[in-house]
C-alpha cells in the first residue's frame, strides 16, 4: 500500500510536541506491514539545514504566489518530500510562530500550500508517484482532505483520514482568506469550512475526509461531548460512524532505557537499582541537593491543558510531603516565572529549566522516580508512556490516552499486581495532592514501588498493534 502522510513536524527533523513523534515513527511501523508512507513536510530553514541529496521532483511557477519546489529524501528510513518556498518556510522562529512567540500572519497561507501540495501529489503531478490513500494530521493538514473533495476525478477518488492530535488546535482564520485558498464557494458552507463566520481548516477536514482518527479511544468518546468537543462535538458527532481513536505507541529504537545513550546508565527492568546512578546526574543537572526522597519529575508544555496551574498551586506542599520536583518546559509566561519563582523558594529541591531540551526529557525519564501529569484533557500524551518504558512512574488525571495507559495503584490493583501507575479522578488541588501521596507512600514500600515500576516497563506500548490497526484502516478505505 502506498500513503501519503501529511504533516507539519516530523520527528527527528522538527518537533514541538507528541504530534512529531507520532509522524516519525509510524511510517518505520507500518512497513512490517507492507505500507509505504511518504511524508510531505515544510521545508523549514532547520529542517533543510539537516537534510543531504535531495531531488526535485517537481517545480511551481507559483504556489500562493511563492516560487516552491518539491523535493524527495530518504532520511534515517522516512520518505519524505519537502516543499521548498523560501518566502513561505525559511525563517527564523518556530514552524508556526516568530522568536516571540507570535503566530506568523501567514499561517493560513503556509498550511494551505502545505495541504494543496499534498493534494497535487494525489493528483498526480508528479508521474510515477501515485498514492492510495492520504492521511492528514491536524490543522495544518487539514485542508488536504478539502483539496481532494472538489479537485479532479482521481482526487475525489482518493480515500482520506484526518488525524486528530489536539481538537483544540483548529486553523481559524478570518473567511476573507477563502478567496485566495481557489476552492469553490460550496466548500466555505455550514456543511464545510465556515465555523461562526471565519474558516476553520480543521472543520473542513472533519466535514470532507472519508474516516476521522484520533490518538486514544477514550479521546475518541470524549470529543463527542461538548466539555471536549471545543466547539466541533456537534461535528463530531454527525461523523460518528466514521470516528476511530488508535491509541498511539511509542519507537521502541528512540525511548528504550537499554540503548540510551542520553542517560549515563543503561538499564532494564531487571537491573533497576541501576537508576540510581542516573539519579546522581539529574541531581546535579537541576542543582538539586544529594537526598534519597522521592523526584517528581514535569517534561510539558506549561499550558491550562496540562493542569500547570493546579501543579504549581500543589508545590510548597509537595515539598513539605517529602517530595521533590524538577520541571522541563516552556509555555505561558506566567507559569514559566511562577515555576523559577518555586526553584528559588526551595533550592535545592526544586530545580527548572525553562526551554527544550530532548536530551534533558531523556535523562529525566531514566532517572526521575515519577512523572506528573495532571493534564485537564489529553488526547493520547506520550510521556506517560516513556514513564512506563523508563520505570519513572507516571501519575496522570483519568482523561483521554491517560485513562487508556495508565492503571492505577488502588488496593485491588496492588494486591493483584497489575498497578502501573497512579490516577486522579478528577484535577483539583486536594485530589492531586492526595494522589501524590499514595504515590509517596507505595515509594517508600520498595516492594510495591519496584512492582509498578516493572509492570510499566514490561507493558508493551510499542507500535505494533496500533501501526496494525492504521494498516486495516488503510485496507478497508482502499477495498471501497
Ligand atoms: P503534547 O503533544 O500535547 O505537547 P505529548 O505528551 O503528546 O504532549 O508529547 C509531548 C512530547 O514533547 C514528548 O515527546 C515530550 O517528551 C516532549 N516535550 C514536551 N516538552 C518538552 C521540553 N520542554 N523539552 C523536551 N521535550 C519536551
Amino acid at each position: 500500500m502506498r500513503i501519503l502522510s501529511v504533516a507539519s513536524e516530523i520527528f527527528p527533523l522538527i518537533k514541538t510536541g507528541g504530534l512529531a513523534d507520532v509522524v516519525g515513527a509510524l511510517p518505520l511501523a507500518l512497513k512490517q506491514y507492507g505500507c509505504d508512507v511518504t511524508t510531505i513536510i515544510p521545508g523549514y530553514t532547520s529542517v533543510l539545514n539537516k537534510l543531504k541529496n535531495g531531488k526535485i521532483i517537481h517545480e511551481y511557477k507559483e504556489l500562493f504566489g511563492e516560487p516552491a519546489k518539491l523535493i524527495s529524501y530518504n532520511h534515517e528510513g522516512l520518505d519524505l518530500i519537502i516543499i521548498k518556498s523560501p518566502n513561505l518556510f525559511e525563517r527564523d522562529g518556530g514552524p508556526y510562530s516568530d522568536a516571540n512567540g507570535k503566530d506568523w500572519d501567514d499561517n493560513w497561507k503556509r498550511f494551505a500550500a502545505l495541504s494543496l501540495a499534498a493534494a497535487d501529489l494525489i493528483g498526480g503531478i508528479v508521474k510515477g508517484l501515485d498514492f492510495q490513500v492520504l492521511h492528514s494530521h491536524d490543522w495544518q493538514a487539514a485542508l488536504a482532505p478539502v483539496y481532494l473533495r472538489f479537485g479532479s476525478l482521481k482526487m475525489q477518488k482518493t480515500p482520506s483520514i484526518i488525524t486528530i492530535h489536539n481538537i483544540t488546535f483548529q486553523g481559524r482564520f478570518n473567511a476573507d482568506c477563502f478567496k485566495w485558498l481557489n476552492l469553490p464557494d460550496e466548500a466555505i458552507s455550514i456543511e464545510g469550512l465556515e465555523y461562526y463566520g471565519d474558516l476553520s481548516y480543521l472543520k473542513g477536514a472533519i466535514a470532507y475526509a472519508s474516516k476521522v482518527t484520533t490518538v486514544s479511544p477514550t479521546y475518541a468518546r470524549e470529543i463527542l461531548d461538548s466539555e471536549f468537543g471545543m466547539g466541533l462535538e456537534g461535528l463530531i458527532w454527525a461523523r460518528e460512524n466514521d470516528l476511530i481513536g488508535i491509541l498511539n505507541g511509542i519507537d521502541n529504537d528512540i525511548w528504550n532505557p537499554e540503548i540510551d545513550e542520553d542517560l549515563p546508565v543503561k538499564y532494564n527492568h531487571s537491573k533497576l537499582s541501576l537508576r540510581k546512578k542516573n539519579r546522581a546526574k539529574l541531581e546535579e543537572k537541576f542543582n538539586l541537593t544529594k537526598s534519597k526522597k522521592p523526584i517528581f519529575c514535569v517534561i510539558s508544555r506549561l499550558t491550562w491543558q496540562k493542569g500547570i496551574d493546579v501543579l504549581i498551586d500543589c508545590f510548597d506542599d509537595i515539598i513539605n510531603m517529602g517530595g521533590r520536583i524538577v520541571v522541563l518546559g516552556a509555555g505561558d509566561k506566567a507559569f514559566e516565572n511562577a515555576v523559577l519563582a518555586a526553584a528559588e523558594r526551595h533550592k535545592g529541591k526544586i530545580g527548572a529549566i525553562i526551554g527544550y531540551d530532548e536530551k534533558t526529557s531523556h535523562l529525566m525519564q531514566g532517572a526521575a522516580d515519577a512523572i506528573l501529569i495532571p493534564s485537564r484533557f489529553e488526547p493520547c500524551g506520550l510521556t506517560q508512556l516513556y514513564g512506563l518504558k523508563y520505570g519513572c512512574v507516571p501519575i496522570v488525571a483519568r482523561t483521554g490516552g491517560l485513562a487508556d495507559s495508565i492503571i492505577d495503584a488502588n488496593t485491588a490493583a496492588i494486591n493483584t499486581g497489575v498497578a502501573t501507575g497512579f490516577q486522579l479522578s478528577k484535577l483539583g488541588y486536594q485530589e492531586l495532592l492526595n494522589t501524590i501521596g499514595r504515590a509517596i507512600k507505595a515509594y517508600y514500600t520498595p516492594k510495591v514501588w519496584s512492582k509498578i515500576q516493572t509492570n510499566g516497563m514490561k507493558a508493551d506500548f510499542s507500535w505494533k498493534e496500533s501501526a496494525k490497526k492504521y494498516k486495516e484502516l488503510y485496507e478497508s478505505l482502499i477495498s471501497k
